[in-house]
C-alpha cells in the first residue's frame, strides 16, 4: 500500500541516492513538493512527515490553502503560468516565483511586494525546448531580461527555472544541461544566481546530476493527479 510517509521515503531516498551519484550534499537540493490539486489535509499530512516547502500553480487554490495551514512555518512556490491580474496576491502570499517570463510581470510583482515583507525570490522561466505551446523567456533574451529583473527591489533574481519537453530521457538530460551553462554565463554578471529549478517526478535524478538546487515533485509524493 502506497501511504504518503512511504511515498515521502522513497522520494527522499531517491534524492539521497541522486545526490550521492552527483557528488553533490544532499542540502545543495531543495525538494518543492508540488501540491496542486491537492488538499490542505494532504499538505499537511506532508508537513508533519517533516516537508517544508511546497509548489502549487493556481492561485486562488493557493490562497485557500495557504490560508487553511496558517500556523505551519511552510515556504510557499508560485510555479504556474502568472497573469497581470494575479500579481497582487502572488507578491503577498509566496516567498519563492518559479514562473516569471516576462519584465512586465516582473515589474508589478516588485512594486506589489508587501513593504514589510524580504524581497520575493523569482526565477526567470526559459523555453528551453522553443516550444510554441510553451510558457517561459526564450533564451536570447535572457541576458536583458535578467539584468532588467535583477535591478526591480523588491525582487531578489534567484536564477532559472524550466519544463523540458518530456518525450525523452536523453532530451531533459540534454535541457537540463544547457540551462545550467545559460546560468553559468549568466553568473559572469551576477554572481549571486544560485537556484536552477528543474526535474520533475519522472525525470529528478537526472535534473540533480546537472546541478538541479530545486526539484518540483508532485506525482511521486501524492499519487496519481485526478484530472
Ligand atoms: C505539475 C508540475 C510539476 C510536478 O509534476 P509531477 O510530474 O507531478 O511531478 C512540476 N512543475 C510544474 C511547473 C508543474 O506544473
Amino acid at each position: 500500500m502506497e501511504t504518503p510517509e512511504r511515498r515521502y521515503q522513497q522520494v527522499q531516498a531517491a534524492v539521497e541516492a541522486a545526490c550521492n551519484a552527483a557528488g553533490r550534499p544532499r542540502q545543495a537540493v531543495t525538494l518543492v513538493a508540488v501540491s496542486k490539486t491537492r488538499s490542505a489535509t494532504d499538505i499537511a499530512t506532508l508537513a508533519r512527515l517533516g516537508q517544508r516547502d511546497f509548489g502549487e500553480n493556481y492561485l486562488q487554490e493557493a490562497l485557500d490553502k495557504i490560508h487553511a495551514l496558517p500556523d505551519q512555518p511552510l515556504v510557499w512556490h508560485f510555479i504556474g503560468p502568472i497573469q497581470s491580474n494575479k500579481t497582487r496576491d502572488i507578491a503577498a502570499h509566496f516567498h519563492w516565483v518559479h514562473s516569471v517570463d516576462r519584465l512586465k510581470i516582473a515589474r508589478r510583482l516588485s512594486e506589489q511586494r508587501p513593504p514589510h515583507l524580504p524581497p520575493l525570490n523569482v526565477c526567470l522561466q526559459v523555453n528551453i525546448d522553443a516550444e510554441t505551446s510553451k510558457s517561459g523567456a526564450a533564451e536570447a533574451d535572457l541576458p536583458d531580461l535578467a539584468h532588467a529583473v535583477d535591478a526591480l527591489p523588491g525582487l531578489q533574481l534567484r536564477g532559472l527555472m524550466a519544463i523540458p519537453r518530456a518525450d525523452s530521457s536523453d532530451n531533459n538530460r540534454a535541457a537540463f544541461q544547457r540551462l545550467a551553462m545559460t546560468l553559468s554565463s549568466l553568473r559572469n554578471t551576477m554572481p549571486a544566481l544560485d537556484t536552477l529549478s528543474m526535474g520533475m517526478s519522472n525525470d529528478f535524478p537526472e535534473a540533480i546530476a546537472a546541478g538541479a538546487t530545486h526539484i518540483r515533485v508532485g506525482t511521486a509524493l501524492f499519487g496519481p493527479r485526478d484530472t
